[in-house]
């Protein structure tokens, strides 16, 4: 080999070495502040819940504060777009939901920001089944007898959401389309103030995730008349499915993630993955979520990525037949 070829290619190779080494000791480093968690919808829905769990383990794991940073509004847009922008040094996390991205960028006229291009994925934390709740001074025990009133008085049968572009949202329209009604979506800023109303009686109906729910029914607060996924909740086997209730190929549900935004180094990918791995096998915080009626299903960055895109695949010619555009 020619000198200055051999010079080359042994500065390429320290390079790369030193390269590496960086990236090692950086992510030793790694964290020495507190990383904050950017949750996109209100204190008291399911993904404020459910970030609260994991960012508590996360920190215990790290030596850490992750600290839990509510950013609402847009169903989920304002938040996810605040981690797109956010720098890529590991210390904003996004703990996003099938509304940031998948449903939020499919029905949303122009997204701020691209579910794919714009976030370096992290892992998968499970999936959760969505719920038909009301008010229970509403005289229905079961979706048909809901579905008559709400066609014999269009006026009275609105509904609540965690905000446009949710599975809630979503799950609404899907329900007025199946079922024939006109219920008026009444859009919030997270299942938190959605539920406030709910159980005051403000709005009638709502579309819930299931684990903000739980309680709630448990306690009598409000009814619960379906939920959207397929099989019943095994932790709460009383509540039919849509499908089961006369609402053929209803379905719907969320899942859970945490993204950073991209081009953060692969290294610190990979060490938050490993902790969110190491605090998802944990038995305590399995129960917590599965008590909530989570499914845990942890994921590598690659598959979390692989999710999305299968993601927006399937809900892509489902939000086109509903017909819902965002501003
Ligand atoms: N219901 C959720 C909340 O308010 C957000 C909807 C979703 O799952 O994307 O936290």
């Amino acid at each position: 080999m020619e000198f200055a070829k051999r010079i080359f290619c042994r500065s390429v190779a320290a390079a790369a070495a030193l390269a590496f080494t960086a990236t090692g000791a950086f992510a030793q480093a790694y964290p020495d502040r507190s990383i904050s968690m950017i949750v996109p919808f209100a204190a008291g829905g399911s993904t404020d819940l459910v970030a609260r769990i994991v960012a508590q383990k996360l920190s215990e794991q790290m030596g850490q504060s992750v600290v839990v940073e509510n950013r609402v509004g847009a169903g989920g847009n304002v938040g996810a777009a605040a981690v797109a922008k956010a720098p890529a040094d590991g210390y904003t996390i996004l703990f996003a939901t099938i509304s940031t991205h998948t449903l939020n960028p499919l029905m949303a006229k122009k997204s701020s920001y691209d579910p794919v291009k714009d976030f370096a994925p992290i892992g998968l934390i499970g999936s959760i089944p969505n719920v038909l709740v009301i008010h229970p001074d509403v005289p229905a025990k079961s979706v048909q007898e809901l579905i008559a009133l709400a066609k014999k008085d269009p006026q009275k049968y609105s509904y609540a959401s965690s905000g446009v572009a949710t599975p809630l949202h979503l799950s609404g329209e899907m329900f007025n389309r199946m079922a024939g009604t006109s219920m008026v979506h009444v859009p919030y800023r997270g299942a938190g103030p959605a539920m406030n109303d709910l159980i005051g009686g403000q709005v009638p109906v709502m579309f819930d995730n299931l684990p903000s729910s739980v309680e709630f029914i448990k306690a009598g607060k409000i009814r619960a008349l379906a939920v959207t996924t397929k099989q019943r909740a095994k932790q709460m086997p009383d509540i039919p499915t849509m499908e089961e209730q006369g609402l053929k190929g209803y379905e719907t549900y969320s899942w859970q993630a945490l993204f950073f935004p991209a081009n953060t180094p692969r290294a610190l990918v990979d060490r938050v993955n490993g902790e969110l791995k190491k605090a998802l096998a944990d038995a305590t915080l399995q129960k917590r979520l599965e008590d909530l009626t989570m499914t845990i299903s942890f994921s590598t960055p690659d598959e979390l990525a692989a999710h999305v895109k299968e993601q927006l695949d399937t809900w892509g010619p489902i939000t086109k037949a509903t017909g819902v555009q965002i501003d």
